[in-house]
């Protein structure tokens, strides 16, 4: 079978996960033990790759057991509690904040009056973002739980900066219909532009070819956006968390075949899948040869 494949040039890590990751490899060499609240990456393959190099991950309460050691903030940041608990601890941290979401952070921390947040409840920029409104905001995760609002007062309304913007943009205007003044909204877009970006050029990518394969950790907020969207614009998007998982029944002789993924799918793991499609669509009489490199794929 003879397909063409396409990793598309604008997957991959954001700004944000890069700078993280980078941080996190730099400080693995010089530190004796280097820790990270939560995991930097919702992606298990380049996880375990920092893990080997020794990076532990931890929860809030494990790092209540810790002292004198470092930690790492995620690009997601923290909410205030959290720098309280290392000062207590005596915990040196590296923050790696996101400078697009500290200025949410702060955004929202000189915000006064009722404050809704656009985004996914318990997701850890969400918890980071609820924290600096001191008690003022509330989570909206869809259309579904604009009740929560309450519509006889002024409202600021924030987005995830990982949220879908057509769908921000629906949501503002169905919380703006109840309203009982609706000129009281004032809609702040921070949803992050390399990921706005990415939804536009993601859809024609996803149109251009006959298969998506779409490379991303289960975890991952924006992963399950952007492939929604690739699934919107070609029903034959298929969502990987793992090589093992691709199918050989989903591809023809002479398909265009796309692979893209999130802002946590690092460009390595997009590089290795094109290039395990390319081996195994190509020539089956190697399969033996290839299934010692890659693992035993029965489905192929
Ligand atoms: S998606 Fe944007 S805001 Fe979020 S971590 Fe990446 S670069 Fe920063």
């Amino acid at each position: 079978m003879r397909v063409n494949i396409e990793i598309d040039k604008d997957s991959g890590f954001c700004n944000g996960v890069v700078r993280a990751v980078r941080t996190a490899e730099q400080n693995l060499a010089s530190h004796k033990e280097l820790y990270t609240l939560g995991a930097i990456v919702h992606n298990n393959s380049e996880l375990d790759r920092l893990v080997k190099k020794g990076l532990k991950v931890i929860d809030k309460e494990q790092m209540g057991r810790l002292s004198g050691t470092t930690v790492l903030i995620r690009a997601h940041g923290e909410p205030p509690s959290t720098y309280e608990l290392a000062r207590e601890r005596n915990i040196n941290l590296i923050d790696c904040t996101c400078p697009v979401v500290l200025q949410l952070q702060k955004k929202i921390a000189d915000t006064s009056g009722q404050i809704v947040i656009f985004g996914k409840i318990g997701h850890a920029e969400v918890n980071g973002l609820v924290g600096r409104a001191e008690g003022r905001a509330v989570v909206v995760e869809n259309i579904d739980q604009i009740e929560k609002v309450d519509f006889t007062r002024p409202v600021n309304i924030f987005s995830q900066t990982t949220k879908d913007p057509d769908e921000f943009e629906l949501v503002c205007s169905k919380i703006r219909e109840r309203m009982a003044d609706p000129s009281t909204l004032v809609v702040h877009n921070t949803i992050c532009r390399q990921v706005a970006q990415r939804h536009s050029r993601l859809s024609a990518f996803a149109k251009n070819h006959n298969v998506i394969i779409f490379v991303s950790g289960k975890e991952s907020s924006n992963g399950k956006v952007l492939y929604e969207l690739c699934r919107q614009n070609n029903d034959r998007s298929y969502s990987i968390q793992s090589l093992s998982q691709i199918e050989r029944s989903w591809f023809k002789n002479g398909d265009s075949v796309g692979v893209c993924g999130a802002t946590s799918t690092p460009k390595w793991q997009l590089t290795s899948c094109a290039r395990f499609l390319k081996i195994r669509l190509k020539s089956y009489i190697c399969s033996k040869f290839y299934s010692i490199l890659y693992g035993n794929y029965s489905r192929f």
